[in-house]
């Protein structure tokens, strides 16, 4: 049986727990690999690693940082075949979905190759006679990622390569559902020339959590993965003193308007509702009918869901691959059974989808549900599957009320023709990242990605600009060198007279 790592101070190492826990091929249903999971003593070993390494990191300067980071990137680009295959193999989704998700997070990557011109700080002279004043950006330390299983490659990366470009050292604990990626991610930027222990991988489970949030040299924690967990990070990380960021859950709308293009709403929903099997934190899982659209919209978006093709995501034919495992598809297969107890009307059902020669594999089809209530569970939680909810309203702002009613804030879009519908919708909808006639509005690396409400404990947003933000701090100094204006002692404020 395959064994899965940690990657410490530039090794691949075993650690020192008998803890394991098992991977699978989501395909085919088999295991495929065991993943070692760390006590606290090998989380407690990676964080004095990166530790010691973070006193020659921090004073390299930012374009030599930036050099290692540009090889990295090099070698994503020659093993993306590879990276691709181990997400699709430990996930499931189908392999241009999942090169989708390598090449926007090599986005990041390159964002991170401009550092040098990202850490400059800003300068006045004379803010005082003879008196200058400017501010830098300084790394924090040893910084930590917790990530979800749904993008094994692309989450981890919205993190690592900027804190390691501010000139922090790294802790990456990836999903023990589909961890193979981030060792992997690790062994290309050692071969880069990053120096040992700057980037380290801990696998484990919530032990190895806990060990990060309470470990005194980490100074910085990024979380991304469901709301309930993100609390607890963003609580647990403030009270151990540590700056946070923790990504939660979403329930995203699109709300479909009567004036709009229907053929690019239905093809806009179908991709954003079903693509990735609906593991994504920005898939569309409710559909806002808005006014008479109703009828044609469900009628359109019937035919589209019974004809999905769903099988392995390594068959050039799958639109729509497995779940990750046997005890999600569990999960979602049992909303669709309480979507129909609380009365909501099943239009399409998926529950005994099985892909011939894959029938151990977890696999459900897609499923679309229609009158779907405010009050139903399957409107209020996230699913995280391919099930897509309609809810009918009569006009635009029991829309936009609907919307912002909601717990999650993550992602919406609107499908609209009227500019105007469109500006106040983006204007006042309480959410972080907004579409118009745009399915899946993911902000590119140069800006910032993150949700409201409780879909983002914390203050910043990941990568762009918020990203060099949450892993700097900011230090301004202001000077005079003895050659300037002489004064006498001052016991007041001095302020500019
Ligand atoms: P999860 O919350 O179960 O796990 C996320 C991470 O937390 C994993 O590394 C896991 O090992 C760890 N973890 C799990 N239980 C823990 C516990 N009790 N204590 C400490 N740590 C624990 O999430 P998941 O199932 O891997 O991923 C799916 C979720 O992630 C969905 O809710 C999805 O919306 C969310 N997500 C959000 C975003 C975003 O940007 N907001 C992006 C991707 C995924």
């Amino acid at each position: 049986m395959n064994l899965i790592q940690h990657f410490i101070n530039g090794k691949v190492v075993g650690g020192s727990s008998r803890k394991t826990s098992k991977v699978f091929n989501p395909a085919t249903g088999e295991q495929s690999s065991e993943v070692n999971l760390a006590s606290k003593a090998d989380v407690d070993l990676a964080v004095q690693k990166a530790k010691e390494a973070f006193t020659d990191w921090c004073r390299k300067p930012p374009a030599q940082r930036a050099r290692i980071i540009f090889k990295f990137k090099e070698l994503i680009e020659k093993n993306s075949d590879d990276i691709t295959k181990l997400i699709v193999s430990e996930h499931g989704k189908i392999y241009e979905d999942a090169r989708g998700s390598l090449i926007r997070g090599l986005e990041v990557v390159e964002f991170a190759c401009g550092i040098p011109h990202l850490l400059k700080g800003e300068f006045t002279e004379n803010v005082g006679t003879d008196v200058d004043s400017w501010s830098v950006r300084q790394p924090l330390g040893v910084c930590a990622g917790i990530t979800p299983f749904n993008f094994p490659a692309m989450v981890p990366m919205w993190m690592f390569p900027i804190a390691m470009a501010c000139g922090n050292t790294f802790v990456l604990k990836p999903s023990e559902k589909d961890p193979s990626c981030s060792i992997k991610l690790a062994q290309l930027f050692k071969e880069a020339g990053l120096p040992d222990g700057v980037f380290n991988v801990i696998n484990g489970d919530k032990e190895a959590v806990d060990a990060l949030l309470t470990n005194k040299d980490i100074s910085a924690i990024s979380f991304v993965g469901s709301t309930p967990i993100a609390k607890y990070i963003y609580e647990n990380a403030a009270k151990n003193e540590k700056r946070v960021q923790a990504l939660g859950g979403a329930k995203n709308h699109c709300v479909v308007m009567p004036d709009c293009d229907l053929e690019q709403a239905v093809n806009g929903l179908m991709g954003a509702a079903y693509g990735s099997a609906g593991e994504r934190c920005m898939a569309q899982s409710v559909a806002v009918a808005v006014g008479k659209i109703g009828d044609s919209l469900v009628n359109k978006l019937a035919k589209k869901v019974e004809s999905l093709k769903i099988g392995p995501g390594l068959d050039k034919n799958s639109e729509m691959g497995p779940l990750v495992t046997k005890e999600h598809l569990e999960k979602v297969k049992s909303y669709v059974d309480l979507g129909v107890q609380e009365g909501a009307k099943l239009v399409v059902d998926g529950r005994n989808t099985k892909p011939h020669g894959y029938e151990k594999g977890f696999y459900i089809g897609g499923c679309l549900f229609d009158n779907v209530e405010k009050k139903m569970r399957i409107y209020k939680e996230e699913i995280f599957g391919p099930v897509l909810s309609i809810v009918r309203v009569k006009d635009f702002e029991s829309a936009l009320d609907l919307v912002n009613e909601h717990e999650f804030g993550n992602g919406t879009s609107i499908y609209t023709r009227d500019g105007d519908v469109g500006r106040t919708f983006a204007n006042k909808i309480k959410i972080g990242m907004v579409g118009i006639n745009i399915p899946i509005p993911v902000p590119v690396a140069y800006h910032s990605f993150g949700g409201w409400k409780r879909s983002l404990f914390g203050d910043q947003h990941m990568h762009g600009p918020e990203g060099i933000r949450f892993y700097t701090k900011l230090k301004t100094i202001t000077s005079k060198w003895p050659s300037g204006l002489r004064s006498n002692p001052e016991f007041v404020m001095p302020t500019m007279k």
